[in-house]
């Protein structure tokens, strides 16, 4: 059967943007096509686009200067009763000691540019409404300002976000019940007093200005070549009402650190639910908040959805398309125990919150081998044993422990 695109890519976010880098990369630019709702790579800003350094080697980003916002040096983990600690976080999510904020249509305006130039067609302003499938393919009807069109081809790759539209036609997720995802909402400000290069993450007070299930935060960034910050909250369960709410009650209790300035606005959802189980059926693909490869514990969702996009390409790359699941199972147990870490976390009462936060302040991070999370766990195992028995016995009769505190090594 002859089909318009040997590959369809639908959403051009950091999942399906990587995907289409990689396809061209690898000398199947043309016959790819990327559909995106967007007017241009990025923009509208969707995200803070806190970046760990690591990704950015790994996946090979191309970063000019002018795409960092702000460095990340430090996060800071603030407890119920408002006292704060120095953490290492993860390695691998945006925040991390060593990465940054990136502006999301700069980074992805580079990815797009070098995919074009490999021969990608990429269309925006345009919106996939519908999918089936053919014989030996799928045919997406799209619209935009020159009207619809029904365009056919042999591979699907899913990125739409958390809406899943298309992905949900296809029967392959199911939709999110309301405790699954979180409800971002975000003001930029300018940066006043807060130390430049820390990253704040403040977790639920017993004033319920930040709700339980939920955490707010504080990213160094920069816009038009000024110091800011970005500052939102992320609230479980919550309409978008609820969500700015919830913010305002947070913002009237913190807003003297600040200047009081609001540059701009942005909100979204997170989906915070296990990752698909599956994420390849015979030449669809889903990938990124799709198939919902974010973490649960601090919303990060981009190296889910650059990790996707990667391996997602790559199996078409080796006309392996199967291997796709297998390959991205090491980020889906991950992400299965952060959720554990959720649902954990959640359960814990106020004075638990503190001791964690402390527990996690002082644990001597450089000491344990990274990048390790087996030698990492016992490590930490070990050390949490002798600093706070009480509160280790505690969340090891609460959850699975070793679930628990993987997600922070
Ligand atoms: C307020 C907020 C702050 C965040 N901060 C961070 C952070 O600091 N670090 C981090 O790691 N993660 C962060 N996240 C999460 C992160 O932004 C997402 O997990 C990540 O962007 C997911 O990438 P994606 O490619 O899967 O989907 P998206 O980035 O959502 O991209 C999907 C693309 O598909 C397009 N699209 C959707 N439907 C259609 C359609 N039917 N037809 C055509 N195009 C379509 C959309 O317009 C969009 O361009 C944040 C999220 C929010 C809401």
């Amino acid at each position: 059967m002859t089909v318009d695109y040997a590959r369809l890519i639908i959403g051009g976010g950091y999942g399906g943007m990587m995907a289409a880098r990689e396809l061209g990369r690898a000398g199947l630019g043309p016959g790819t096509l990327l559909v995106d709702l967007r007017s241009r790579a990025g923009y509208p800003h969707q995200s803070t686009s806190g970046f760990a350094e690591a990704w950015i080697r790994k996946y090979d980003l191309p970063i000019r200067g002018d795409a960092v916002a702000a460095p990340i040096r430090a996060m800071r983990l603030y407890g119920p009763s408002g006292r704060s600690r120095v953490v290492s976080p993860p390695g691998d999510v945006g925040g991390a000691a060593m990465g940054m904020v990136l502006q999301e249509d700069n980074v992805l305006a580079n990815m797009e540019a070098e995919a074009i130039r490999e021969g990608v067609t990429v269309l925006h302003s345009t919106m996939a409404t519908h999918v089936s499938r053919i014989t030996d393919g799928f045919r997406i009807t799209t619209r935009n300002g020159q009207g619809t069109r029904s365009i056919t081809g042999w591979r699907l790759l899913l990125f739409e976000g958390y809406h899943a539209h298309l992905a949900k036609q296809l029967g392959m997720v199911e939709p999110l019940r309301d405790d699954q995802f979180y409800r971002g909402y975000e003001i930029t400000v300018p940066q006043r007093d807060q130390p430049p290069g820390e990253v704040r993450m403040w977790l639920p007070d017993r004033a319920e200005t930040v709700p339980r299930a939920s955490y707010h935060w504080d990213f160094p960034a920069s816009s038009s070549g000024h110091a800011t910050r970005r500052v939102g909250n992320a609230s479980a369960k919550s309409d978008p009402h609820t969500a700015i709410w919830y913010f305002r009650r947070w913002w009237d209790a913190h807003r003297a650190e600040y200047d009081g300035a609001v540059l701009s606005r942005c909100g979204g959802i997170i989906p915070t639910a296990p990752p698909a189980r599956t994420v390849y059926d015979s030449g669809a693909f889903i990938g990124g908040d799709t198939a919902t490869t974010c973490c649960s514990v601090t919303g990060g969702g981009i190296l889910g959805a650059l990790e996707s996009g990667y391996q997602c390409a790559h199996a078409i790359i080796r006309g392996q398309p199967k291997s796709y699941g297998k390959n991205l199972n090491w980020i889906r147990r991950e992400l299965k125990v952060r959720y554990a870490l959720k649902m954990l976390v959640v359960r814990l009462t106020y004075d638990e919150m503190d001791r964690l936060v402390d527990l996690l302040g002082t644990y001597p991070l450089p000491s344990v081998p990274q990048l390790n999370p087996l030698k990492q766990r016992r490590a930490f195992t070990r050390w949490a044993l002798g600093a706070d028995p009480r509160l280790f016995s505690t969340i090891l009769t609460r959850g699975r422990f070793w679930q628990a505190v993987m997600p922070f090594f």
